[in-house]
């Protein structure tokens, strides 16, 4: 991602929502990126919508991440592994 061309078009339009969740995440790689998305939220209600699905999403993973997964469950895991191990 060329971080100075994506920059001036956040100026001008709102980046997909798989481009804003690739922001967030890597905050720390594209700082200047990070910097012009946070100014181009202040006065974007559509944008601020979408990180706050995004934030959402995260939150309901985190939470099924942390629920005990089932016997079942994790036999139908290993049955996906062992089929992939035979191809
Ligand atoms: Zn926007």
């Amino acid at each position: 991602m060329d971080s100075s061309y994506q920059a001036r078009r956040f100026q001008i339009s709102c980046p997909d929502s798989d481009v804003i969740e690739k922001i967030l995440l890597q905050a720390y790689k594209h700082r200047v990126l990070m910097q012009v998305f946070e100014e181009h939220l202040i006065t974007c209600s559509r944008c601020r919508k979408t990180v706050d699905r995004i934030r959402i999403y995260y939150e309901i993973l985190e939470a099924e991440m942390k629920k005990p997964v089932s016997a079942t469950v994790i036999k139908f895991a290993d049955s996906l592994s062992l089929g992939r191990k035979k191809s």
